[in-house]
């Protein structure tokens, strides 16, 4: 078994996420626990094609674990979908012996994977992304870092709408999955979460948000994401001008919910990994050199309800698009009815999961 792996190859791709030091730090020690090498790759697959590495020693992941970022850097790497670039990359590889790569990122980093392995070159992946939007794991590496520091700041956003009696409305990250903002919108006690996944009734946020001013509410948190495309600003100007409007229409300045509006941005990528992001990359990491050391290949590793599994890549991204509904004509081919039905299931029960969700969160917020 271990016999066949001298060395192996680490990488971040794609977008960063806190936890992602964790994770290369796991895979290093539990390589060389198992008496195999370790290379860190530098920049995603562009490291690959420019020979950019470095040896990866027990000592070299030292003092690493509460890392934001990554300090194997990340890049989007268009040459390595060529096939000149991953030819540029094998070679490299080869040069250095490196006999398996474990590659962390999203699902852009997943291709790259199924490509390297179609290659000849074992691969295993770890959901590595803040957006927690890779439907064949409950839970991504980043996605819990992610939402502690939303909360954190609209926490403090939410103590100067008190003093004022205003309103925000704070836009977060998430690409097409509305996953942080959902549950933020929970924890920070948010009047309303504008997510993709939920249709939007704007009228009926205005009503609400006169309904509980005149009722003597202060604070007024809206968390929209950034997938719901041209929400948040003009939201944010909507609320203010319609409740200003009222107010003088009523002559009762108080009905003014003055409405501020804030992009957090990129200081949602950053930081130090939580505590369930650290964990969750330690037992991936592990799990993912187990994995490739058993000869296993093409493979994602996921956290369904608390357990570390496996998935082949293929299966993931076709369900990906299968939620998203971006399928296209022969993706199903070579599925079986049994793997197609375990497709719709997990959609159904993500899909029911988050209308259970959205409803806890707008029953709540009164
Ligand atoms: P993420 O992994 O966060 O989804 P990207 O979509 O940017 O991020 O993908 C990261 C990298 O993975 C890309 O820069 C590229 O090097 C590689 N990659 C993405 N798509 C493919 C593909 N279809 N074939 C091969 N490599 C790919």
């Amino acid at each position: 078994m271990a016999t066949k792996f001298r060395k192996i190859g680490v990488l971040t791709s794609g977008g960063d996420a806190p936890g992602m030091n964790a994770a290369v730090r796991a895979v290093t020690r539990a390589a060389l626990a198992r008496g195999v090498q370790v290379m860190g790759i530098y920049g995603g697959y562009r490291g690959m094609i420019d020979d950019d590495m470095i040896e990866l020693t027990s000592r070299e992941v030292s003092n690493k674990i509460t890392l934001g970022g990554t300090f194997l850097y990340s890049d989007r790497c268009l040459e390595f979908k060529e096939e000149a670039g991953m030819k540029k990359a094998i070679e490299t590889l080869k040069k250095h012996e490196i006999d398996g790569v474990v590659c962390i990122g999203g699902d852009g980093t997943f291709r790259g994977a199924t490509d390297l392995s179609a290659h000849g070159i074992p691969t295993i992946g770890i959901p590595g992304t803040i957006d927690n939007d890779i439907t064949a794991t409950d839970n991504t590496i980043g996605f819990d870092t992610a939402m502690q520091t939303v909360l954190e700041n609209v926490d403090r956003l939410r103590d100067t709408c008190e003093s004022h009696a205003r309103c925000n409305v704070i836009e977060v990250m998430g690409r097409g999955a509305g996953d942080i903002a959902l549950n933020t919108a929970i924890a920070c006690g948010a009047v309303d979460a504008v997510i993709p996944e939920v249709k939007f009734d704007e009228d009926a946020l205005l009503k609400k948000i006169v309904r509980l001013r005149r009722d003597g509410k202060r604070n007024f948190i809206v968390i929209v994401s950034e997938g719901v495309e041209d929400c948040s600003e003009r939201l944010a100007k909507r609320i203010n001008d319609e409740t200003k409007a009222l107010g003088e229409k009523e002559n009762d300045k108080t009905l003014w919910v003055e409405t501020k509006f804030c992009r957090l941005a990129h200081v949602v990528r950053g930081g130090s990994p939580t505590l369930s992001d650290r964990l969750l990359a330690t037992k991936m990491g592990v799990r993912a050199v187990d994995e490739l050391l058993a000869g296993k290949s093409d493979l994602v590793i996921c956290e369904k309800g608390g357990e570390i599994v496996t998935t082949e890549i293929k299966f993931s991204q076709v369900l990906d698009r299968m939620y998203k509904g971006t399928l296209k004509d022969g993706m199903l081919d070579g599925f079986t009815k049994e793997q197609l039905d375990e497709m719709k299931a997990i959609i159904a029960e993500k899909k029911k999961v988050f209308e259970e969700t959205y409803a806890l969160m707008a029953e709540l917020a009164n």
